[in-house]
């Protein structure tokens, strides 16, 4: 570990800017990104946010995948973090939604600070909250689900990942047991996988929605069973980022969708 600098000027803050919608930042995220003057930006943080919020001149460094190449490795932008904040920079690291929901925000603030650097961290409304709240569905419901589960489809692979991935017939038995909703992200390309595996703890007929560009003017979705995800999903080419919602509070919208005429069957 580096002995932390006093020589060190610049300022670095971990900013989520939520789901898409730029309306759905907090004042602090409006703050902090508008005092910018290096902007690192993730591939899920819609340009409208940067176009409304960034301010002119500031240094914009698109490290995802529409920045060009695949995706800029991790440690790449961690150094770039670093210089740019030794450099005495204003440094905003914005990341879709929460920045310490499935946003490697928490590996980031361990490095700065190892680099002896410590992070602002301002909170963001992460993608499965803004999810069901435009299907105007709650997470929870005293009738339906006791709490909520936020977990990743798509666990980590390879040299340092947990030994075992995401045990499902776990979590779907406690989901039953505990009358839990589970917010699954990154889950759409394993959602065959994930079917079957909660099958074994979560009755046929649960009902699941996916929301695909939550919060976005082009927001889709799509409300099904459990038993019939997999499917539901490849006819509706619904596809990444989309969040899959599993319980017992999509019971009415379940009924809805059943209804003749069925407007949001794929969601508009
Ligand atoms: N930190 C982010 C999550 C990053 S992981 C957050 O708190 O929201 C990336 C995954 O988030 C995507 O694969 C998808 O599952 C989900 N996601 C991000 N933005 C989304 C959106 N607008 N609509 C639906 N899902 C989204």
């Amino acid at each position: 570990m580096n002995t932390p600098s006093t020589l060190i000027t610049g300022r670095c803050t971990l900013v989520g800017a939520g789901p898409g919608d730029p309306e759905l930042l907090t004042v602090k995220a409006v703050k902090a990104i508008q005092a910018a003057t290096v902007l690192l930006v993730d591939d899920l943080v819609n340009d409208a946010v940067l176009q409304a919020y960034a301010r002119p001149g500031a240094r914009i460094v698109h490290v995802g995948k529409r920045g060009g190449c695949k995706s800029t490795p991790q440690a790449f932008i961690e150094r770039l973090m670093i210089t740019a904040v030794r450099e005495g920079e204003t440094v905003v690291r914005l990341k879709g939604g929460d920045p310490f929901i499935f946003g490697r925000g928490g590996e980031e603030v361990e490095h700065l600070r190892d680099a002896g650097i410590e992070c602002a961290v301002v909170n963001g409304i992460t993608a499965g909250l803004a999810a069901v709240t435009s299907l105007g569905v709650p997470l929870t419901h005293r009738d339906h689900a006791q709490g909520v589960v936020f977990v990743t489809g798509h666990a980590k692979t390879g040299a340092g990942a947990a030994e075992d991935p995401t045990d499902w017939r776990a979590l779907a038995a406690t989901a039953h047991n505990a009358r839990l909703t589970l917010v699954i992200y990154m889950g759409v390309s394993g959602a065959g996988h994930i079917e079957r595996e909660l099958l074994h703890g979560l009755p046929g007929d649960t009902p699941v929605a996916v929301v695909q560009h939550a919060s976005l003017p082009h927001q889709r979705h799509l409300v099904t069973t459990l038993q019939g995800l997999q499917a539901r999903i490849a006819e509706a080419g619904l596809a990444s980022p989309a969040v899959i919602v599993v319980g017992d509070v999509l019971q009415g919208l379940a009924a809805a969708a059943l209804q003749p005429g069925d407007a949001g069957r794929f969601g508009t």
